[in-house]
């Protein structure tokens, strides 16, 4: 297939700002061009990645979704990205069998009867605004099969979804997680610093066990930051920054447990993959993406939300998790080679129904 991935609008690709979107994109872009498919990635400018063909594109950004009302209108900056995407799409159409739009953004799914080249979406994150969730029902009623989560719970959280809707689930290419059995008397939390990720729980617990706490991701909001560090002063926490895939592995896989602590209803959460595939259980509230990955009691342990005693007690109970069953778990649900797969069958039931 010749394919068309657009990329999000919120960040250019390796910025860190489109979270998991964007190692998201990079395994899918990676194992469909390893299968013979052929492919171009549109990012907004400046993009550094230099393994996948990545065309730049220049524009305003949109903001994130995750600071707006559920209300609140659809708005666009002048001079936009997604508007420059989506018209190189346009013009280039003709060019690609099939386009995969990554945007939680209500252009690209507004745009897909007017285009003559099949479009799927895959929905990255849970409900979280009205004309958002407006333009998704509608497309999946127009041009069903289109649509693609990641976990049916995810899925849940919109409405009036017609069928058939696909869940693809993630995956990672387990080579470049390195398996460690002998981890150090530290914890690791990983993801976007920003209050929708529940930080300050995994804070409280590093406050509460003495046990470190390593930190990593981007810096998203300062003033969260600032006010969990004005809180929990004297915590043994340590902000690492935003690391490269390689660098952040080399810490995770030296730690007892990632911690996850959603306040929203997690789409899949890329990271808990990461963890298992270094052999790190991960203990995590059990709502949306993570309590449909972790096997509780088997590949770490789902906790009631929002509770941080729960986590705690979870912590106490890590030398019952074998960090061989962890690695096991990520091999066989969440290898490259099966998202491959799954990707290739939506694509080929998508262009069957054209
Ligand atoms: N991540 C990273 N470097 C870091 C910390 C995190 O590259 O130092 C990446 C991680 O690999 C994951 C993403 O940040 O792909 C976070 O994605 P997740 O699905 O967990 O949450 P989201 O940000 O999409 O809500």
């Amino acid at each position: 297939m010749k394919l068309l991935f657009i990329s999000t609008s919120v960040g250019a690709l390796g910025s860190g700002i489109g979270g998991g979107v964007e190692l998201t994109l990079h395994n899918i872009a990676s194992i469909m061009l390893r299968r013979g498919h052929q492919l171009q990635i549109l990012s907004p400018t400046p993009s550094t990645w230099t393994d996948l063909p990545v065309i730049q594109i220049p524009g305003n950004l949109q903001i994130i979704a995750q600071s707006q009302e559920r209300t609140d209108p659809i708005t666009m900056p002048e001079n936009s990205v997604l508007g420059n995407m989506w018209e190189y799409a346009r013009q280039h159409q003709q060019e690609y069998d099939l386009i995969l739009n990554f945007a939680y953004d209500w252009l690209p799914f507004y745009l897909t009867p007017f285009l003559q080249c099949p479009i799927a979406h895959l929905v990255s994150m849970g409900s979280l605004g009205d004309a958002l969730d407006q333009i998704i029902a509608q497309t999946s009623q127009k041009f069903p099969g289109t649509i693609g989560f990641h976990t049916p719970s995810q899925a849940a959280t919109f409405p009036h979804l017609t069928p058939p809707l696909y869940y693809l689930s993630s995956g990672i290419d387990l080579s470049l997680y390195k398996f460690c059995s002998e981890p150090k008397q530290q914890i690791a939390w990983l993801g976007r610093i920003s209050p929708e990720k529940g930080l300050e729980d995994a804070v409280a617990v590093a406050k509460e066990t003495k046990i470190p706490l390593k930190i990593m991701g981007k810096m998203q909001d300062t003033f969260y930051w600032d006010d969990i560090c004005q809180k929990y002063q004297n915590a043994p926490i340590e902000y690492l920054g935003f690391l490269s895939t390689n660098d952040m592995q080399e810490v995770v896989r030296e730690c007892q447990a990632l911690l996850m602590t959603p306040r929203w209803v997690e789409a899949f959460g890329n990271v808990a993959l990461e963890a298992l595939g270094c052999g790190v259980p991960v203990i995590s509230y059990s709502r949306g993406g993570p309590a449909e990955i972790v096997q509780d009691g088997k590949t770490g342990f789902l906790v009631e939300p929002d509770s941080v005693s729960g986590l705690i007690a979870a912590v106490s109970r890590l030398d019952e998790i074998d960090r061989y069953t962890c690695r096991r778990q990520a091999e066989t649900e969440f290898s490259l080679e099966a998202l491959g797969e799954r990707y290739e069958k939506w694509f080929s039931a998508i262009l069957a129904n054209c």
